[in-house]
């Protein structure tokens, strides 16, 4: 099939390279044009195991190619992805710019009967946004129709390759047998393809996300009660995880959740369901929750520092929101990193893959180090934020010897608080008492 992809951020370029491995001919476009001049030359702008290689293959085979010249390629297109940002607006609402800006080139371009697929994550009501914005200038028949993402940063070639589901919220026969054939390849092992309205379609990626932060804000919330009535955290979730009808999976305290997705689609949905006078009154405590959260790393900072962190030199490990990430974005190192320099800190930070991405970010406000050790010395605090595996099982004897102050505040409950102890650290962590 002839596929044009336009976006070539962290969804279009994995969707790109995955459809040009199942053979179809696939034109990647964006408006970067030092992105798409990198691309063609296999560098990549973001960070994501295996994509490089599948870029790589699939360029050099010819199946993959790269423009910025996404009105050529529509008319050839049989099937167009919008995989364009939609970052949050003023009022928290998603900003459809980028979405409509790029379905109208696509409608001013068409030439043959085509699918036009919302691919970012967008509010009930976009398709037909979308929809009459093609109309307005499309001479030939389209079809409009919402595939929401659910790949995870970090694991997304693996997550398109192989994924639970494919959520297609599809209103006509044409479009929906072209879809299905588009995505046979990857549901071989009976995954299923779950074929819905649009505006179904459009609200499971929101509702998706919402979920997940919810389960993230009620066990950080949980976390802090544990702290309190001297519970561990960690007990709690392993007792509450191994019931079936919960599961295991996104129980984890730790010091918010962050990312390109979560907060602002938490956000958008807020902003759809004012929109409509239907209060989502437990969406909206999970956003609060979360922004609480993203401070009680600094508290603690502060209250092991006697109070006060003016002066101090504190140690970051962990830039990106996530392991496996480069991606900086609403990541809760940088509330932590702008609280920190606020109060007259100094920060320095390691990060295995975020430090470029950080760097475009906080400059040189904090200084980068090579190593996790080079960043430990002399400072009078580490504070881990986010849990690379590199993380996991320092030395800690060659960290105890580095640190000026023996001071650690584990954001992601890495290691255990009576070995931590026993080492002579004063450790902290997020909902585990001393000692256990
Ligand atoms: P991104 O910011 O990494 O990339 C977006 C790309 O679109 C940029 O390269 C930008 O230059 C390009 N662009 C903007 N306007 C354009 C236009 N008119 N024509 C051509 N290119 C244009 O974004 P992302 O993280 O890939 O997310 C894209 C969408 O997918 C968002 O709606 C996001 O919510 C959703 N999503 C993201 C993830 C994720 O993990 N990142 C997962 C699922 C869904």
């Amino acid at each position: 099939m002839q596929i044009l992809v336009i976006g070539t951020g962290y969804v279009g370029l994995v969707v790109g390279a995955c459809l040009a491995e199942t053979g179809n001919d696939v034109v990647c476009a964006d408006i970067d044009a030092q992105k798409i001049a990198d691309l063609q030359n296999n560098i990549l702008p973001i960070y994501e195991p295996g994509l490089e290689e599948l870029v790589r293959r699939n360029q050099e085979q010819g199946r993959l190619r790269f423009s910025t010249d996404s009105a050529t390629a529509a008319a050839t297109a049989e099937v167009v992805f919008l995989a364009v940002g939609t970052p949050p607006g003023e009022d928290g609402s998603a900003d459809l710019r980028h979405v409509l800006a790029a379905a109208e080139t696509v409608g001013k371009n068409l030439r043959r009967e085509t699918v036009v697929i919302t691919k970012s994550t967008v509010p009930v009501g976009t398709a037909k946004k979308v929809s009459d914005c093609l109309a307005r200038h499309a001479r030939v028949p389209f079809h409009v129709c919402s595939n929401p993402e659910f790949l995870k940063e970090g694991a997304a070639v693996e997550d398109f390759m192989r994924p639970d589901r494919v959520v297609l919220g599809v209103e006509t026969d044409f479009a929906r047998s072209v879809l299905a054939e588009l995505y046979a390849p990857f549901v071989r092992t009976g995954k299923p393809i779950l074929f819905m309205d649009i505006a179904s379609a459009e609200l499971t990626k929101y509702a998706a996300n919402a979920m997940l932060a919810t389960r993230i804000s009620f066990m950080n919330e949980l976390a802090l009660l544990c702290e309190r009535v001297g519970a561990d955290v960690d007990n709690v979730r392993r007792g509450v995880g191994s019931d079936a009808r919960i599961g295991s999976s996104f129980l984890f305290p730790g010091p918010g959740y962050g990312g390109s997705c979560f907060p602002k689609d938490v956000k958008a949905l807020l902003a759809t369901a004012g929109d409509n006078d239907v209060p989502l009154r437990v969406v909206a405590a999970v956003h609060q929750a979360n922004e609480r959260q993203k401070h009680v790393m600094y508290d603690r900072l502060v209250a092991a520092l006697d109070g006060d962190v003016k002066g101090t030199r504190v140690a970051v490990w962990g830039l990106a929101f996530k392991p496996q990430t480069d991606d900086m974005r609403e990541s809760p190192a940088l509330t932590l990193i702008e609280a920190l320099l606020a109060a007259g800190a100094d920060v320095v930070a390691h990060d295995p893959v975020a430090m470029t991405h950080a760097q475009k970010v906080l400059g040189d406000r904090i200084t980068y180090a090579a190593t996790s050790y080079d960043a430990v010395e002399g400072a009078d605090a580490l504070a881990v934020v986010t849990d690379w595996n590199e993380y996991r099982h320092p030395d800690f004897e060659r960290v105890r010897g580095a640190l000026a102050r023996p001071i650690v505040v584990d954001g992601r409950n890495l290691y255990q608080p009576r070995k931590m102890e026993a080492l002579g650290f004063e450790y902290h962590s997020i909902g585990r008492p001393l000692g256990g």
